[in-house]
């Protein structure tokens, strides 16, 4: 860049020079020019002055001569001479001498050769040798010489001062009034030497030739003369006019007209030559004199333009040097504002390729071209922070941060951008994913209820709020009842309505802050905070029952389900979430059990309850084990003639003297599978039983019917412990009854008929229990593989009071229709009895009849194959 900003410098710097150098070199040519001019006149002058001297010298010189040819002495020529001839030719030689030795002349060989051809001259006159023939044609020589080097110094003059720088100051002017005035004054003083000629040479021939000379001189004297007065020069023209009106110069005209008008023959008077010598001098003197002004006037006007010239020069030297300067001085501010604009740029671009963004932006003035690399780098910044900003929002996540709704430009701004959009599409794909699984982590999808996993979350931080504030949680834990049997009715889509009505059921019924989630299934929880009594919870159970349990709307029809609510409460003590959970679930096992549609507290009792259940499970697994369980048989008999049809296996545990009755041992057999290792028990004691009988002959045609739970039923161990009992006891299938209730068939309705019906295959017949206090209406009934319906006691004890003898008479004939058999439970009244043989029914069993007795009880108050009907049956 340097090379550049010198070149800045230098080119205007030459263009001047090269303007400047004509009128420069005109002022230096105007300066030699005049210097050359000057010395030339003063040289001029100089041989001007050596001729009048040479000629001043001569006069006293020949004047010496002639007298020392006349015999007298210098003195006496002296007087008649009219000067002092010896002093005046000792000054004329001094001024000679002066003349000769000056440095303006000293150089030139004519000067050398005078010098010399002077002295020998000067050595015969003073030693009285000298021929005055020869001595003044010495001196002639060296006058016309100095005569033509000097006309030839006046031509140089003259052609030096006429180029232009001469003529324009007036010094070729001044040069050509020289010239005349060097013209006049030579003529002037040849007129002085011709007369002073005149009067020392002897010869009239001489004097003649010398006359005519005199006369020529005069007319070009008068010629000369008047061109003189016509010069324009005030100095020139006062000394020509003081020149004129001199006495001595008036009295040597007339001198020369009187010599011109005297006869030639005559000698001269030597009285006049005093006086003619000494206007001859005077005149002499002041043509000495004005040719000096001439060439003082011309040397003075060469100085002065010589003067002005180197002015001139000096100025426009200046002029160039001030030029120089203000552009040397412009460039570098030039290049100092170029190059700090420059640096300042080249800092900011290396900070910006370090990536430091965040520095001062650059300055947009000065030049063009830099504001606009300057405003090209802050753009460049701008997109840069922006990207920068993208970036780190990018980093951070922040898909909101504003940096990224506007793409940055050029098509690195947008290719940027497009890359945010589709990660942000990304991200926020990923984020609704993450919420939609967060979602299905935590709810059912079928409700929308919160699940099992929630709600646990949920009862452990209302269990810790509960602590730090001393409430009291309430977990409701509510199962529906008979949602199996709707699910099989309807079929699953029908299901799945039943639940999310239920769910919005129960949504809607629980109070506003209440936590209602669905556990899976049948099942829902409701946590309900800050409770202030058991039974606002079991109030809240009932009203969650209620609203349950009202008709539901399918698409074409209509069901109902029903719901039975368990209660962990977390009164005293602390209990974890899911210690909480399990007692909500063991409530609700018990209000099952106890009959469904009940809300159940699991309270201290509750818990006293089931650790008594535990206690009793395992007595109840080691009396099965150890055989301590026994049968009682109750007799079943025909209503009509009361004749012996069978017998009912009921079980009977005595536990330490004390009998369990089977609706205590039982459910809690159905626990586990206790309860199918009690079937099978029974199957094996039952058959044998009858088969004993048999082989003793006795209630040879009996049939003998045996419980079964529906939990036994359902596994598929069922079959084979039927056929193991019929095997081993031999006994005809025909003559084996399995019992199973309502509810436990509903419950796996496929499986339970599955089952029954290859039970039936084999010849074993199914009856009903407990017929009327489940939910399979009776228009059901044709559906399932039963032989035989029980009604169950509560309808026959209600058929004392005659109210329900229509629904009992209705179920006898729809069963009849179906072909089945029905049996009526818990026969205690002779009235009952009799109700029962009207409405049609088959057969009867109860207190009445007889109660379930050990079979050798049994068989003492029993004859064999007696009817039964009408004989009073005591209980011992
Ligand atoms: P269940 O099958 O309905 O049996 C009839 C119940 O009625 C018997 O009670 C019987 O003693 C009782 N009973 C009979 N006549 C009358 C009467 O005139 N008045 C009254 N009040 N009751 C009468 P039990 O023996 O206490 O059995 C109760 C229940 O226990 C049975 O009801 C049955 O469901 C179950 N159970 C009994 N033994 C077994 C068994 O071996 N296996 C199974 N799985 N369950 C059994
Ligand atoms: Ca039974
Ligand atoms: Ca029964």
């Amino acid at each position: 860049m340097w090379i550049r900003l010198v070149a800045l410098v230098v080119v205007p710097l030459v263009g001047i020079g090269v303007v400047a150098a004509p009128s420069f070199r005109r002022s230096r040519a105007i300066v030699a020019e005049s210097q050359e001019i000057d010395q030339r006149v003063v040289r001029l002058n100089a041989l001007l002055e050596l001729r009048y001297a040479l000629t001043t010298e001569l006069v006293p010189t020949e004047g010496l001569i002639r007298a020392n040819e006349f015999g007298v002495d210098a003195e006496q020529a002296s007087e008649l001479l009219g000067f002092d001839v010896a002093s005046r030719l000792a000054a004329s030689r001094i001024t000679v001498d002066r003349i000769l030795s000056d440095p303006v002349v000293q150089p030139m060989q004519l000067i050398e050769e005078i010098e010399r051809s002077v002295v020998a001259a000067r050595a015969s006159v003073d030693g009285g040798t000298a021929i005055i023939d020869e001595v003044h044609q010495i001196y002639s020589e060296a006058i016309d010489a100095l005569t033509e080097a000097s006309s030839a110094e006046l031509d140089e003059t003259i052609s030096a001062s006429s180029t232009s720088a001469g003529q324009v100051q007036g010094v070729e002017a001044a040069a050509f009034r020289l010239v005349g005035t060097f013209e006049f004054v030579r003529t002037g003083s040849d007129e002085v030497e011709a007369l002073f000629q005149l009067t020392v040479l002897t010869t009239d021939a001489d004097r003649r030739q010398l006359r005519d000379q005199l006369v020529a001189l005069r007319s070009m004297y008068q010629r000369q003369l008047e061109s003189m007065r016509r010069i324009d020069s005030p100095a020139i023209s006062s000394m020509l006019a003081s020149i004129e009106s001199n006495p001595d110069v008036i009295a040597f005209d007339r001198s020369v007209d009187a010599e011109l008008a005297r006869d030639v023959t005559t000698p001269l008077d030597v009285s006049m030559l005093a006086s003619i010598f000494r206007a001859g001098f005077t005149r002499f003197d002041l043509f000495r004199e004005l040719l000096q002004i001439a060439t003082g006037e011309a040397t003075g006007l060469a100085h002065q333009r010589q003067k002005e010239a180197t002015t001139a020069q000096r100025n426009e030297a200046i002029t160039i040097a001030v030029l120089a300067l203000v552009t040397s001085l412009c460039a570098i501010a030039i290049a100092w504002s170029l190059s700090r604009r420059m640096r300042h740029l080249a800092v900011r671009a290396e900070q910006v390729s370090q990536g430091m963004l965040d520095g001062p932006r650059a300055d947009e003035g000065g030049p063009r071209e830099i504001a606009v690399v300057a405003q090209a780098l802050n753009d460049t910044v701008d997109n840069l922070q922006q990207i920068q900003a993208q970036a780190t929002a990018l980093a951070n996540g922040d898909l909101d941060d504003p940096s990224l709704a506007t793409p940055g430009a050029g098509m690195l701004g947008a290719s940027v951008h497009a890359t945010v959009e589709r990660l942000s599409q990304a991200w926020r794909e990923r984020e609704q994913l993450q919420e939609r699984l967060a979602y299905q982590a935590d709810h059912d999808l079928l409700t929308g209820l919160p699940n099992r996993k929630f709600a646990l979350e949920a009862l452990g931080i209302a269990l810790a709020n509960a602590r730090a504030n001393g409430g009291t949680t309430a977990v409701l834990f509510l199962d529906l009842d008979g949602f199996k049997q709707a699910n099989d009715a309807h079929g699953h889509h029908m299901g799945d309505l039943v639940l999310r009505a239920c769910a919005d059921r129960l949504t809607e019924n629980a109070r506003p802050h209440d936590f209602v989630a669905r556990l899976g299934g049948d099942e829902f929880l409701v946590i309900a905070e800050g409770v202030s009594h058991v039974d606002e919870a079991v109030n809240m159970a009932s009203r969650l029952i209620a609203a349950v349990s009202l008709p539901i709307d399918l698409q074409a029809t209509t069901t109902r389900v029903g719901a039975s609510v368990g209660i962990g409460i977390n009164s005293g003590g602390v209990v974890s979430s899911s210690e909480l959970l399990r007692d909500a679930d063991n409530a609700v096992h018990r209000a099952k059990r106890r009959g469904k549609g009940r809300v159940e507290v699991f309270d201290e009792l509750a818990r006293a309850e089931q650790a008594m259940q535990a206690d009793l499970e395992k007595a109840l697994a080691a009396a099965v084990e150890h055989g301590d369980l026994r049968l009682h048989y109750q007799p079943v008999t025909d209503t009509v003639n009361g004749q012996l049809q069978g017998f009912e296996a009921l079980a009977r545990w005595r536990r330490n003297g004390q009998d369990i009755p089977p609706d205590v041992f039982i459910p809690v057999a159905e626990r586990s599978e206790l309860v199918n290792d009690i079937g099978r028990w029974a199957l094996g004691e039952a058959t044998a039983q009858l088969a004993r009988w048999t082989a003793a002959g006795v209630y040879v045609g009996a049939y003998m019917a045996v419980n079964i739970s529906g939990r036994h039923l359902l596994s598929d161990d069922l079959i084979g412990d039927v056929s193991s009992a019929l095997d081993a006891s031999g006994l005809d299938p025909g003559r084996l009854i399995v019992e199973i209730t309502e509810t436990m068939i509903l419950s796996d309705t496929i499986s339970a008929v599955a089952h029954l019906e290859s039970l039936r295959s084999i010849g074993v017949r199914v009856a009903l229990d407990d017929f009327g206090t489940g939910y399979t209406s009776i228009g059901q009934l044709w559906r399932l593989p039963v032989d035989i319906l029980k009604i169950d006691g509560s309808f026959i004890s209600g058929l004392d009071a005659k109210t329900d003898q229509a629904i009992v008479g209705m179920m006898i004939e729809v069963a009849h229709t179906l072909g089945l058999t029905l049996v009526a439970e818990c026969v205690e009244t002779g009235s009952q009895h009799e109700a029962l043989r009207e409405l049609h029914c088959d057969s009867v069993q109860g207190y009445l009849i007889a109660r379930p007795q050990p079979p050798e009880e049994l068989l003492a108050n029993t004859l064999a194959n007696q009817p039964l009907a009408g004989r009073s049956w005591t209980a011992n």
